[in-house]
């Protein structure tokens, strides 16, 4: 899609630290870390939110990457968030759906 973002990641317009990437889903690093580990998982396909997904499959993909790496990367243990934001209210900036992994350092909840 024309001026979003995480599409020009996609298609190497924009460059980005790629952590993992298949045919379907790319994962990055954020450019602005909110934790010691903060990773987006993204649908190469142009999907507004979590409230517009293609499929099950789609946001099911986004999860079970992140739960992989988180794995992976040895968080496991010690535990990890996983988190998309929808809307205004929630502080979506960027209108690609993504989902965030954060970990490395105590989470606080209920979140901000
Ligand atoms: P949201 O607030 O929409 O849930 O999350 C958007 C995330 O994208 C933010 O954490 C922000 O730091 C990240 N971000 C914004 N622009 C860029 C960029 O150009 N590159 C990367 N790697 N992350 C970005
Ligand atoms: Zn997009």
């Amino acid at each position: 899609m024309e001026n979003c973002l995480f599409c020009k990641i996609v298609n190497g317009e924009i460059p980005a630290a790629k952590v993992y990437e298949d045919d379907a889903v790319l994962a990055f690093k954020d450019i602005n870390p909110q934790a010691p580990v903060h990773v987006l998982f993204i649908p190469k396909q142009h999907v507004a939110s979590v409230a517009q997904p293609q499929d099950a499959t789609q946001l099911g993909e986004l999860f079970l990457h992140a739960a992989d790496y988180a794995r992976i990367e040895g968080h496991e243990a010690k535990g990890y968030r996983l988190v998309t934001n929808h809307g205004d209210d929630a502080g979506q900036t960027v209108h690609h759906l993504h989902v965030h992994l954060l970990a490395g350092r105590q989470l606080g909840w209920p979140p901000g």
